[in-house]
Parts: C-alpha cells; structure tokens; sequence
C-alpha cells in the first residue's frame, strides 16, 4: 500500500550495527520527515482509537517519540515504561531475559488504573522479549492490553509467536 512504501522508503538499514553481523533498522530519516512522519502518527492513532484504547505506553526510547504523538492526536495520556532507575517515584519492575544477561523496565504504578485500556507504542518488534515484559508490567498494574502497535516487525525472529499467548487476543499491528 501507499503508506507501506513512504514509511519503508524512510527506514535506513545500517550493517553491522550495534554489532558485527546485525542489519539495524534506522528510523530517523522517518522523523525527519515530517509527511512520514504524520502519516506514521495518523495510522497509529486510527490503531489507538479502533482498539478503544485510553491510555498510550511508549517504550523507551523510540516508543516514546512515536507514542506521544499519537497520544495527543488520539486525546489520551501517555505512559513511559523505562529502563530500570529512570524513574523518580515508586514503580512497578519487570525482568526480562537478553541473549546474554537480562534486563529491567519500569512504569509509575499510580499512572496505570483498573479501568485502563493501554496501546503499547514501539517502534521495531524483534524477538518481543520488550513487549512481552511490558504487556506482563501492565497486567500486574492492574490494567488490560487493549493491543501492541509497532512501525516494523522483524518477522524472522520469531517476536509474534512468542508475544501471542501474553497478548491473549489483543492485537498486534505493525504498519
Ligand atoms: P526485542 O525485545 O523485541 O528483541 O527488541 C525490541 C527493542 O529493541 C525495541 O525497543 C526496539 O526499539 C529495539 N530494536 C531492536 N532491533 C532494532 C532495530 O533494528 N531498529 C530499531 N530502531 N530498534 C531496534
């Protein structure tokens, strides 16, 4: 489709980036161009508002630079899920495994409520290891998943399969 071929023609492939062997999806040339841009903001937010979302999750840190648009065109709050230590009042943790080591993210326990329907917002889903330990943080907040919205998904890695029990049902929509 039309939105398919401005958003691909606006996503760099680096090789070797962060490592030998890695073939890295670049999206800035996307957010420096702003008809890319709007229409990535637009086609998510249609996403936040088919799914009945009422909140928006961005994950750090590409999640947040889409997300927060599409919170304000859809007129919903926006919510950070961060690296460990990041931040500054009492949060809910969740670990998750890497290929090598594991790693943590965290959300404010107060900005997530039992009535909350929240869109996850990322910007490339890879093996979902992400998703999936976001999708479980806001569970144990206390609110439903009402769908993962990505701009990319690596289809090769696996991430859908592995995210579809943890979603049950929710839908994952990558543009
Ligand atoms: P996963 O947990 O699904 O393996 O990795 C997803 C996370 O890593 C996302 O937050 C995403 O931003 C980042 N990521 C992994 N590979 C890429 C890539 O090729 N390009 C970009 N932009 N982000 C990536």
């Amino acid at each position: 489709t039309e939105i398919r071929d401005l958003l691909l023609s606006r996503i760099r492939d680096v090789a070797d980036y962060p490592e030998p062997g890695v073939m890295f999806k670049d999206i800035t040339p996307l957010l420096a161009d702003p008809a890319a841009f709007t229409a990535l903001t637009d086609a998510l937010a249609e996403i936040a508002e088919s799914t009945g979302a009422t909140k928006v999750v961005g994950l750090e840190a590409r999640g947040f630079i889409l997300g927060s648009p599409v919170a304000v065109r859809a007129g919903l709050g926006f919510i950070p899920v961060r690296k460990a230590g990041k931040l500054p009042g009492a949060t809910l943790a969740q670990a998750y495994d890497l290929e090598y080591g594991s790693a943590e993210i965290e959300v404010h326990a107060e900005d997530l409520t039992g009535g909350d329907r929240v869109l996850i917002v990322d910007d490339v889903l890879a093996t979902g290891g992400t998703a999936e330990a976001s999708v479980q943080l806001i569970r144990r907040a206390g609110a439903e998943v009402a769908g993962l919205a990505v701009l990319m998904e690596l289809g090769f890695l696996g991430g859908r399969a592995r995210l579809e029990p943890a979603l049950d049902g929710a839908p994952l929509e990558a543009l």
